[in-house]
């Protein structure tokens, strides 16, 4: 019998109410690992009520003591990281190294957020007008809820709850049902730190917990990341239900090659950006851009070896680079963009679709895929693949190079690869994507500023973590004070002034 993958309320495991549950897999034997509880709108009251209960005290706590239970939990995550790298590997199938900086990367954000007291302070200015004084206070917003994506099943959550909870937000994780066993284990570790009960909650789920979040009364915010239909949708639903939202969503991060960069620098940069984690990364470089013929025949005949020198494995086998994809569909779909790819004349230079693995043969395994000679108008040109498959987009200079990147729907990550100083900061001043790379292939911002794209990459003004996730878990409160002794006699009927 699969084990059954509940949800997490109140500080305790429960099953919830409703009948439904979907199977979660192994992606790399094909198995079924697990039966995930789907929640239903009353399972979400519960969440919603749990948290709301909770949010009095924990909205209250001073931050320094919201800070230690992080810092608690952090000491713990850090310890028992290869018990949570297993986990993701089981359910996602990227190779244990990957998973394991995926929660280092997450964890980064903790380390942020148990800087509370620091983050927290408001501004003051004494005398904005004679005697009379101004502070700036920021504070929590209540109950808000986070929906993420299978892709990275601890960091994408740790990108939203560490600060949520720093700010004195209670917080509820509706994580990808494909690969929902991490936050269980995060939500053991936070009560284990210390969080008071109701404070974190995890509903299992689709679109039914999903719609539940999203038109609840009580929950103040919602933080999605996931493909860009969805993000659009969640965006306008919780917007239009009066709620604050930020909602990433897909890409098709593009890195220009220009004729004097490092080629065995570019090649080995887009080797572990294009391949890594197979591809499904939403910083993940799919679509290379070598300026000019010479550049892009060099480029390509040094990439095509690699691509098919590729280690493909399970991810628990330590001389794999590359792990399976998540779901049978989601295998099966990449592969029909590869022959969408081959039937739109796109030239196919390593074909990934034949590969089998002894013992792993009902595993969603796909090899790398190199196209080249791929043009703008072409399927796999315009739409997010999300898998380890490359394509080479040649274009005569760097202008032709650059107007690819910004009229593209999505503006995530960018980079280029050069030499060339000028080039280098024309290419970060002008071009229209929220991440932008100089020689590195995936930027993404450290835990201390923030995460978010451009265009159909996100909806909503704030980007995640980092200071913007400050500002977004919390609601600005401006004080204007003055003492008895400076108030002048007589009511004032005029807007107040300096004078
Ligand atoms: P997805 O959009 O299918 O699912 C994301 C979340 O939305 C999940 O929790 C899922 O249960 C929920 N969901 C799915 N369908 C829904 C519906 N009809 N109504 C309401 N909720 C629904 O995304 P995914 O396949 O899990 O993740 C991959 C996508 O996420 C890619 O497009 C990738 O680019 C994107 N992503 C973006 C970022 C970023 O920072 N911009 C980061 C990671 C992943």
């Amino acid at each position: 019998m699969p084990k059954e993958i509940p949800h997490y309320v109140g500080g305790a495991e429960t099953s919830g109410s409703g009948d439904r549950s979907a199977p979660v897999f192994n992606p790399a034997t094909g198995e079924q690992s697990g039966s995930v509880r789907l929640a239903d709108k009353a399972t979400v009251d519960r969440a919603v009520a749990a948290a709301l209960a909770a949010f009095p005290a924990w909205g209250d706590a001073p931050p320094l003591k919201r800070a230690r239970i992080l810092n608690r939990f952090l000491a713990i995550a850090e310890a028992r990281t290869d018990e949570l790298a297993a986990v993701i590997t089981a359910e996602h199938g990227k190779v244990l190294s990957d998973a394991k900086g995926e929660i280092q990367r997450g964890l980064e954000v903790v380390e942020f957020a148990t800087g509370a007291p620091q983050i927290l302070k408001g501004e003051i200015t004494e005398n904005v007008g004679s005697r009379v004084d101004s502070h700036s206070l920021r504070q929590p917003l209540g109950v808000v809820a986070g929906i993420t994506p299978f892709n990275f099943p601890a960091m994408v959550p740790m990108w939203m709850f560490p600060i949520a909870l720093a700010c004195g937000d209670c917080f509820i994780l509706k994580p990808s049902e494909r690969d929902p066993s991490a936050a269980l284990l995060i939500a053991a570790w936070l009560k284990e730190a210390g969080l008071p009960d109701g404070v974190f909650n995890v509903v299992n789920g689709d679109k039914q917990a999903v719609d539940a979040l999203l038109l609840h009364p009580d929950v103040q915010a919602v933080s999605f990341v996931g493909s860009t239909p969805i993000a659009r949708y969640v965006y306008e639903t919780a917007t239009r239900a009066g709620k604050r939202a930020q909602a990433l969503g897909g890409a098709k991060n593009h890195m220009i090659i220009m004729p004097d960069a490092d080629m065995d620098q570019a090649v080995d940069a887009l080797m572990g950006a294009a391949y890594g984690s197979a591809g499904e990364r939403c910083m993940a470089i799919s679509v290379a851009v070598p300026v000019g013929e010479k550049t892009a025949d060099a480029l390509v005949e040094r990439l095509a070896p690699k691509v098919r020198a590729l280690k493909v494995g399970p991810g628990t086998d330590p001389d794999a680079e590359m792990g399976p994809l998540v779901t049978a569909q989601h295998r099966d779909k990449v592969k029909a963009y590869v022959d969408h790819g081959v039937e739109e004349g796109a030239e196919l230079v390593v074909d990934g679709r034949g590969l089998s693995l002894q013992g792993y043969e009902n595993g969603y395994f796909l090899g790398g895929t190199l196209f080249d000679r791929v043009t703008p108008d072409m399927k796999i040109y315009k739409e997010e693949i999300f898998g380890p498959v490359l394509v080479v987009a040649r274009a005569p200079d760097y202008a032709e190079a650059a107007r690819l990147v910004n009229e593209h729907e999505f503006g995530n990550g960018a980079t280029i690869f050069t030499r060339d100083g000028d080039a280098a900061r024309e290419f970060a001043h002008a071009v229209k994507a929220g991440m932008v790379g100089i020689n590195v292939p995936i930027p993404v911002p450290m835990a201390f500023h923030s995460f978010g794209g451009w265009k159909a990459s996100l909806f909503g003004d704030h980007h995640m973590h980092g200071p913007e996730g400050v500002r977004f878990y919390t609601r600005l409160k401006t004080v204007t004070t003055r003492w008895p002794t400076g108030i002048r006699a007589g009511a004032e009927f005029v807007m107040p002034t300096l004078g």
